[in-house]
């Protein structure tokens, strides 16, 4: 991606990963094939690989540069991970501390960290191994968890021994223990031109971030939206979203707002250029990278 300037803030990504991942139909358990094949033209071969028919899926954060703050939004899965179940995600050796200094974010310098909700692929980074310790990434930033979402997360941790493949464990319980978490409230103002939404539905404290910035605006939607595929199916919730029902409501709710404005939606999951806009197509949507 491009850096995209919105107003006064700068936003650029982080890539951990970038493949074709899932069939169709295992992330989306209502898709089928064939019921991609309208939208083929357009999907390949950005958003699926026209040779195995995987979703293309990208797994990056956003870096966020305002006159005041560096804020880093969702944390990917992290570097030596125990995630024995996915294997694409088990013990990763990646750059991505090289690839944030050399785009001028050294750790210490990142002032908050944000994750849209607390998934393995969103909480990664928040921790590093040292000396066989799980500790804060950035050591100077305020972790901002929604309250609700961590207060979910918490509650299963007290009923199941692993929660997210281990991750609430060695990527967010460790920066509560450093007093380095921030609980908020799902409509939390950060600073002029930052502030969250509730988007519940993909996890019960599913959040979205809202840039705004003169005459510039852009949502960091999180997994509220998964796959470009979704804007000609909003009505596809995936077999990770903890109420589906509530999911295709708060989904639609947000492509419904996004779509034919100048708003820039910069989703968790969507691959190279990543940025672009909801267009209405016919009684659907779909989704116009950015060039
Ligand atoms: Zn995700």
């Amino acid at each position: 991606m491009k850096t995209l300037n919105i107003g006064e803030m700068r936003v650029d990504r982080v890539v951990e990963s970038e493949l074709p991942i899932f069939e169709p139909n295992f992330l989306f358990p209502d898709a089928t094939s064939e019921t991609l094949d309208p939208d083929r033209h357009w999907l390949e071969p950005n958003f699926v690989d026209p040779e195995t028919g995987k979703l293309i899926m990208s797994f990056h954060s956003y870096v966020v540069r305002t006159p005041h703050h560096t804020i880093l939004v969702d944390t990917c899965v992290g570097n030596d991970k125990n995630r024995p179940a996915r294997d694409f995600w088990h013990q990763l050796k990646n750059p991505y501390l090289d690839d944030l200094a050399r785009m001028g974010v050294r750790a210490e310098e990142v002032d908050f960290v944000m994750c849209t909700h607390l998934h393995v692929d969103h909480v990664g980074w928040n921790t590093r191994l040292v000396d066989g310790r799980w500790v804060p990434t950035f050591p100077n930033a305020r972790y901002v968890f929604a309250r609700e979402e961590y207060a979910f997360w918490e509650a299963q941790r007290a009923k199941d021994e692993e929660v997210n493949h281990g991750s609430f464990d060695d990527s967010v319980l460790p920066v509560v223990e450093h007093g380095q978490a921030v609980m908020v409230e799902s409509d939390h103002a950060m600073e002029d031109g930052i502030w969250l939404s509730a988007a519940p539905g993909h996890t019960p404290g599913n959040i979205v971030i809202n840039l705004e910035s003169g005459n510039d605006s852009a949502v960091m939607c999180g997994d509220t939206i998964h796959h470009a595929a979704q804007m000609a199916h909003p009505e596809w919730s995936s077999r990770f979203c903890e109420d589906p029902d509530l999911s295709q409501q708060t989904r639609r709710a947000l492509i419904e707002q996004l779509a034919d404005t100048k708003t820039h939606l910069l989703a968790a999951h969507f691959p190279t250029p990543v940025a672009g806009h909801i267009v209405r197509h016919e009684n659907a949507f779909r989704f116009a990278a950015a060039t």
